[in-house]
């Protein structure tokens, strides 16, 4: 902690302009020995390893932040607090166990939101596009979904007598939430009114309107997504004039409204103010649904009328949490990924902050001793940072030194394709001039793509809290909810939970049950 402070407080205190740009401590090695001591020191206490039994699952997804995303948003965290940046710390930074995920679909090296998120819900690998479903299913096949269907860690936890829910900042039934509760074999059938009208009548259902019908009661669910519950062209409560907005349902069922019925204590709602004036105590089951799509990015919210990542996952936790025997709750920075998509690193970047700040804010609201948060992501972007940047340099910033072929100067965040890349007049745009710090400023990329890809190498999984040390290596990235669902006793492996205070006490019986057996041995 003494380090941290010290490290806050000498972090404005620069040299001179051309020398090098650090605190003064730095160069004395006592510093750096005292913060790696006091690192192992608590590396030490690991060794006790946490073995309770998980109360609650929070699993925080981050779309599309690869280990660069990661770095370069921290450096982007510290930075907005007037500091250097690189010695900044994530709060996801603070989790003591972290593993790699692989994170290929059964049918693409470099994976979709679709077929990972199947992944790291339903605990099985499937093909792009595709979710809730095993890779027998083939996407946009409406008849390859019956029997393929596989089921979530949110059910699991559901069935086990759980509360459950979903926050993200994309529409509720986009690829990643929805594979937790829908069997669908295209990720864009969002309601009725995207789907083919074969598929239809073939009796496959959008993803909707399995949002509400596959697991009954999912007790709370936040996001975007309003126009895909109400019937085609009935006008949004907040756009009125608006026709990209309208709703989108053929069917003309007004999903809202068939949600609210005969439960008790629960509440509908559509903007910040109704969200934040919630008791979380008498709400039971919580519907918010703040955009007809998606959230605004983070950096142009409305501050008045959408909350905040943070906002709905503080309400999310404190609803949830009232139940005895716990909750599973899935939280997504689903924009990290749009951001990418779009080249506007800027934009990625904030979107990964601002998720780090709910990641906070639920440590806050619950305890290691009986709360595993794994944080990670399902894939990875072609963003990178780099150059010979010199410490402290402004991470949307230039590098220091000209291209020694061009002559001209280059960002330290590039992508490897999308929209970025510009020729005039046969050369590489100069980008002096332009406003690279800018919200939404592209970074320059080596191939045009109107969209940026997805990247294909692994991605950190960070773990805290009961059996967090078993996410420890390189692992498949369905393993993911087979680890949670473990910790928490729920799902398909449950031998270990026979003793009332879980593994660690079967474990420190074994000792002694194995003296017993070996002195009647001796005995007989
Ligand atoms: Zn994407």
């Amino acid at each position: 902690m003494k380090v941290t402070i010290l490290l806050i407080c000498s972090c404005l205190v620069w040299e001179g302009l051309g020398k090098p740009q650090f605190p003064d401590q730095e160069k004395d090695p006592l510093f750096w020995n005292t913060w790696a001591q006091r690192t192992l020191k608590n590396a030490l206490t690991l060794q006790k390893l946490n073995q309770n039994t998980a109360k609650n699952l929070i699993l925080f997804l981050g779309d599309g932040m690869g280990i660069p995303t990661v770095t370069a948003a921290r450096i982007l965290k510290g930075q907005l607090s007037r500091q250097s940046g690189e010695e900044t710390q994530l709060e996801m930074d603070n989790f003591p166990f972290v593993a790699l995920s692989k994170t290929y679909n059964t049918n693409a090296q470099v994976a979709d939101s679709a077929g990972t998120a199947t992944a790291f819900l339903c605990g099985v690998k499937a093909n792009e596009g595709t979710v809730g479903v095993s890779a027998a299913a083939v996407r946009s096949q409406c008849n390859t979904t019956q029997g393929n269907e596989v089921t979530s860690i949110l059910r699991w936890a559901k069935e086990a007598g759980k509360s459950v829910g979903i926050v993200t900042t994309t529409r509720v039934n986009h690829a990643t939430p929805s594979a937790a509760y829908a069997h669908c074999v295209d990720r864009d059938w969002y309601s009725d009114g995207e789907m083919p009208a074969e598929a239809v009548q073939a009796g496959c259902k959008d993803i909707a309107r399995q949002l509400f019908e596959n697991i009954p009661n999912i007790d709370v669910i936040m996001g975007g997504g309003r126009k895909y519950m109400f019937p085609k062209n009935q006008s949004d409560v907040e756009y009125p004039g608006e026709k990209k907005h309208f709703g989108t349902r053929i069917d003309r069922r007004n999903l809202v409204e068939e949600w609210n019925k005969n439960k008790q204590n629960a509440n509908y709602v559509w903007n910040k103010k109704e969200l934040l004036s919630l008791n979380p105590n008498s709400v039971d089951y919580l519907l918010g649904l703040f955009e007809p799509g998606d959230l605004p990015y983070d950096l142009e919210r409305n501050n008045e009328t959408d909350p905040s990542l943070t906002e709905m996952v503080e309400v999310a936790i404190k609803i949830l949490k009232k139940n005895p025997s716990g909750f599973y709750l899935l939280v997504e920075g689903g924009r990290i990924d749009h951001g990418h998509h779009d080249g506007k690193a800027k934009q990625a970047l904030h979107e990964a902050v601002e998720m780090d700040r709910a990641i906070g804010q639920a440590g806050l609201l619950t305890s290691i001793y009986d709360t595993m948060t794994v944080v990670t992501a399902d894939h990875s972007h072609m963003f990178n940072f780099g150059g010979y940047t010199p410490r402290g340099n402004t991470i949307l910033g230039l590098n220091s030194i000209l291209s020694d072929v061009d002559q001209k100067p280059f960002t330290a965040i590039l992508y490897g394709n999308g929209p970025g890349f510009k020729v005039v007049n046969g050369l590489r745009e100069n980008i002096s001039t332009l406003g690279y710090e800018e919200n939404n400023y592209k970074a320059q990329s080596a191939v045009p793509l109107s969209m940026e890809t997805h990247g294909g190498e692994d991605v950190a999984v960070f773990a805290k809290g009961p059996m967090a040390h078993l996410l420890h290596g390189v692992h498949e990235q369905n393993y993911i909810p087979h680890v949670m669902a473990y910790a928490a006793c729920i799902g398909q492996n449950r031998d270990h939970c026979m003793s009332s205070s879980g593994a660690s006490s079967l474990s420190a019986a074994l000792p002694s049950l194995t003296a017993l057996l070996t002195l009647i041995r001796l005995l007989c």
